[in-house]
């Protein structure tokens, strides 16, 4: 018998993922809880991508088990369509049409009769539904597109480095807007390379290096374990960092210039 975690809804055992003859995942296994926001953290070239495209069904992997909620990812890649949400790359919408065309085709791919509105509501973007794709700014659109992985209602949601490019009160709203979603209870990947972003966002992270998962734990825990083993910062930390000046002499309020 195996320990069977009833909250667990993707499990990943000893992932392998080769290009060629270069072993890009090299075994990779770990689980996300259902309802939890987990991060894929690490450099350029971990593996990252890779691992996720695995997972959203995109990519095909040269060996070991992937479960999602459930079902076999050799067997029921269908099924796994239906019950997640893949964030697409903000260069893979139509600039020329208006949010609302782009929600309703999006619905018809999924053959879900979605309610255009109640959908950009959630994301903040109800007075741009008549607004060009392209004239939307940079958080605008990474909204959006975090929009467009909830048309058919997804049991878990992928976001691929959501927040890169965005001003800091785009992020944080950017944020908001992810915690939003969990507390509706989807569960959510999402890969970063913002630290800061992990910390306030993510339950757990593995971070990853050279194909390989070389950390996995809640963040306090990680910063907690470094502390205990005696690491010191060089510069003693202060309470604020620059970022914190900035919000505090330009305010959170969002700028939507296009
Ligand atoms: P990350 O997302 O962490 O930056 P990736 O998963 O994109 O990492 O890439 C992991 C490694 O696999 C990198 O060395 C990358 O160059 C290589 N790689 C990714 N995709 C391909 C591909 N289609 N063909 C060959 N090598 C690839």
């Amino acid at each position: 018998m195996t320990q069977e975690n009833h909250s667990c809804i993707i499990r990943v055992s000893n992932l392998k993922k080769s290009y060629g003859s270069f072993e890009a995942v090299k075994g990779i296994s770990f689980e996300v809880q259902e309802g939890e926001i987990f991060g894929l953290l690490g450099p350029n070239g971990a593996g990252k991508s890779t691992t996720l495209e695995i997972m959203e069904t995109l990519r095909s992997k040269t060996s070991g088990e992937v479960t999602i909620a459930g079902l076999n990812l050799d067997k029921q890649q269908d099924a796994i369509k239906q019950i997640i949400g893949v964030q697409l790359q903000t260069s893979g919408f139509y600039p020329g049409l208006k949010l609302i065309e782009l929600i309703k085709l999006f619905g018809g791919l999924y053959n879900r009769d979605i309610n255009p509105m109640e959908l950009l509501a959630k994301v903040n973007l109800e007075d741009k539904a008549k607004s060009l794709y392209k004239s939307l700014s940079g958080g605008q659109k990474q909204r959006f597109s975090i929009a467009t992985t909830l048309i058919n209602n997804p049991k878990i949601i992928f976001l691929d480095e959501p927040t890169t490019g965005l001003d800091p009160q785009a992020r944080r709203n950017l944020w908001e807007l992810i915690r939003e979603i969990r507390s509706q209870g989807t569960t959510i990947i999402i890969t970063t390379h913002y630290m800061d972003e992990a910390e306030f966002l993510c339950d757990r992270v593995a971070i990853m290096d050279a194909g390989k998962i070389i950390a996995l734990d809640q963040p306090g825990n990680l910063i907690d374990q470094l502390i205990s083993s005696g690491f010191e910062k060089e510069k003693a930390s202060k309470s604020a960092n620059l970022e914190d000046v900035f919000i505090h002499l330009t305010g959170h309020v969002l700028r939507e210039e296009a």
